[in-house]
């Protein structure tokens, strides 16, 4: 993409209505516009990244044998009645009168609707296991919209369920679902510690949280540091294998790490002084078992293969794909702007022409940037007619991982500048060498 042709309203001035940084970021770096309270439009950049994010979810669930598919933002309350749920929701529920008097609601979740769809199709438990996921928006009226995307009306979300004949099947899904998310975030760049929370409207038995830790979260945390030395990095899992997925939950959640809302000052106590931390952690997830909470006053059932018909166990699970967004931003930033994770980056690499109209500048970026594409990889050219230190600006603002700097001096030389924007480091090589380390940066991330 050529910057002169791309539409990236950056803004001079911090916006005075964001409280958070992250929120201050995507404003200031044209990512979203506010469209009413707590409801944004996700612009050209914004929307890059919102999709990179929604990728590598989908890559995920579908390695972890979970079926894609897509459900009405729309629905009708009456599957709500049958749960119990239309009144329960209360206020955060978004309801809607038809033309014709019935009553719609905007979907805050979806767990009617699949067990609906289940009841009409599966009989049997030859038919199990099962899992679906969709990834939809969602509208939650919330009583307090804030921090931009983060805690918005309308949101991005990837929601999933599970059914299965037993318990004991039920629960393998859990910890399919545990382990996929362990690697969604950390491909992300980022680091989601599961922890006991409570399972809210939702209802069930077994949940756990995922938070990002970032000052600016609304959750209170509570934890043993040892925990935040885990990674689930590039290991090889078969989700078939219980026995594997279950090893994978009791790593990850044998050390102490609650939410304000499970937390036991006797049991935290017990963990050495030196290792307790409480902190502020963004949830961008949960995982919940609720058993027959649903298929039974629903009636999703199965024949069990011994002449029973029995309920089957659901769980669901859920990811904040527009609140990542925010929290990736919290969680990586500087005081120049933005600095994106190579795996949910929204280019590859900029690129910088020093001299723009120098016919030798514009030739090397002209055939940096074809390079580049014929890699598989997007680069932004910032071919404006600007001053150098504005287009470092707008780099540095919009965070892209990689730079090159292309300048008539470095030229003569036969080199380009690499400059790294987390660190800042630059080093000098030929644009060939240049393009082949931008590409073998990527090439775990393609
Ligand atoms: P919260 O406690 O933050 O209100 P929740 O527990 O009600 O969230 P879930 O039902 O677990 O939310 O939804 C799954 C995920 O969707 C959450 O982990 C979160 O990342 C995201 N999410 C929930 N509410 C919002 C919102 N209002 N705006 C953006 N993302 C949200
Ligand atoms: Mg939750």
């Amino acid at each position: 993409m050529r910057l002169s042709r791309y539409f990236l309203p950056v803004l001079k001035e911090t916006p005075s209505e964001a409280q958070i940084v992250s929120h201050r970021l995507m404003l200031r770096a044209g990512l979203i516009k506010q469209a009413s309270a707590g409801i944004y439009s996700w612009l050209p950049f914004g929307y890059k990244v919102l999709r990179r994010i929604e990728q590598i979810v989908h890559e995920e669930q579908i390695r972890a044998g979970h079926l894609p598919m897509l459900m009405p933002t729309i629905q009708s309350a009456d599957l709500w009645r049958e749960s119990g749920r239309y009144d329960a929701y209360g206020a955060e529920m978004l309801r809607i009168t038809d033309r014709h008097d019935r009553d719609m609601l905007f979907t805050p979740t979806a767990e009617e609707l699949i067990t609906d769809i289940f009841r009409a199709h599966v009989t049997s438990y030859k038919d199990l296991p099962l899992t679906m996921y969709q990834i939809q928006w969602k509208f939650r009226d919330e009583i307090r919209p804030r921090f931009g995307v983060m805690r918005g009306r309308e949101f991005y979300m990837k929601d999933g369920y599970n059914f299965d004949l037993t318990k004991e099947d039920a629960l393998h899904a859990y910890n399919r679902h545990l382990v996929s998310y362990l690697r969604t975030y950390e491909r992300m760049g980022l680091q989601a510690i599961p922890m006991r929370a409570d399972s809210g409207p939702i209802g069930g038995d077994d949940t756990h949280e995922f938070l990002v830790l970032a000052e600016t979260g609304e959750s209170e945390v509570f934890y043993d540091s040892e925990i935040t030395d885990l990674r689930f990095g590039d290991r090889e899992i078969d989700y078939d294998d219980r026995a594997q997925c279950q090893g994978v939950l009791e790593e990850f959640t044998s050390r102490y790490a609650r939410t304000d809302e499970t937390h036991d000052p006797e049991l935290f106590a017990k963990i050495p002084a030196e290792r307790q931390r409480v902190a502020r952690g963004i949830e961008v997830g949960q995982i919940f078992y609720f058993g027959t909470k649903y298929s039974e006053p629903m009636g999703a059932m199965v024949d069990d293969g011994k002449g029973n018909r029995v309920p089957v166990h659901m769980g669901s699970h859920g990811i904040g794909v527009s609140r990542l967004v925010g929290a990736i931003i919290e969680a990586s930033h500087d005081d120049k702007g933005i600095v994106w994770p190579e795996g949910v980056t929204p280019f590859h690499v900029g690129i910088v022409n020093l001299k723009q109209g120098d016919a030798a500048c514009d030739g090397a970026c002209e055939g940096l940037y074809k390079a580049f594409v014929a890699k598989g990889l997007e680069p932004l050219y910032d071919d404006r007619e600007e001053r150098a230190g504005a287009k470092f600006a707008t780099m540095d603002l919009i965070g892209l991982p990689w730079r090159i700097t292309v300048g008539p001096r470095g030229l003569g030389a036969g080199v380009v500048e690499l400059t790294c924007r987390r660190t800042g480091a630059s080093e000098e090589l030929s644009p060939e060498a240049a393009v082949a380390r931008v590409a073998g940066i990527y090439a775990p991330h393609m």
